[in-house]
């Protein structure tokens, strides 16, 4: 089990650990919630379990809170506790100057958004040198740079293995006293388990 001193890591759903199809994806689903087919990204479990033994554990997406409730319910086990589960009332509802300079042009009022912003995580205790926040949308994470592990999405295909990367990744980073010290662009290049291996 983690200790009070350990990092606390924020994890997001959607495309970070699940995905939600309207339709199904040519096999069956993990399961059902509120109409949409939900696949597991491949080894969530392990991925879970080895975190709680040395992260304090979270969850935080900009969706319904009510959706968010119920998949944190599913997908973790009821064995491992979490500090907090957000949904989009814990969100900032802003406009995404990122998203609009990556999208170069355009609509101007669609780049709205709900971006997780750390300091109100600060503002339950935590100290920001030792949090980290795990998003596959880089936008929604924009104020929290020095904070931000970015996976690759993950839209339901059946072989995946970021999060077996992710994990390796993570331990190398379990007992850091200031996560924002660390440069963490480029991460998969910076674990040096496969880096050992030549990957
Ligand atoms: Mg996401």
């Amino acid at each position: 089990m983690s200790d009070k001193d350990s990092l606390l890591l924020i994890l997001d759903l959607d495309e970070t650990l699940i995905h939600a199809s309207s339709t199904e994806l040519g096999r069956p689903a993990d399961f059902m919630l509120f109409g949409y087919y939900i696949y597991q990204r491949p080894y969530l479990k392990e991925f879970l379990t080895s975190c709680s033994q040395y992260f304090k554990l979270a969850i935080w997406s900009s969706a319904s809170d009510d959706y968010v409730v119920e998949v944190a319910k599913r997908i973790v086990p009821a064995s491992i506790p979490l500090e907090f589960v957000w949904g989009r009332s814990r969100c900032t509802y802003c406009f995404n100057n990122l998203a609009f300079e990556e999208s170069g042009h355009a609509n101007y009022h669609s780049h709205y958004d709900y971006l997780k912003v750390l300091k109100k995580v600060r503002r339950y205790g935590y100290d920001l040198n030792k949090v980290l926040i795990v998003d596959d949308t880089p936008a929604k994470s924009k104020r929290n740079y020095g904070n931000a592990i970015y996976p690759e999405e993950y839209t339901g295909q059946p072989h995946d293995s970021e999060l077996l990367l992710l994990l390796a990744y993570l331990m190398q980073l379990k007992d850091t006293t200031n996560v924002r010290s660390i440069e963490k662009r480029d991460w998969r290049n910076r674990i040096d388990l496969l880096k050992e291996r030549g990957m």
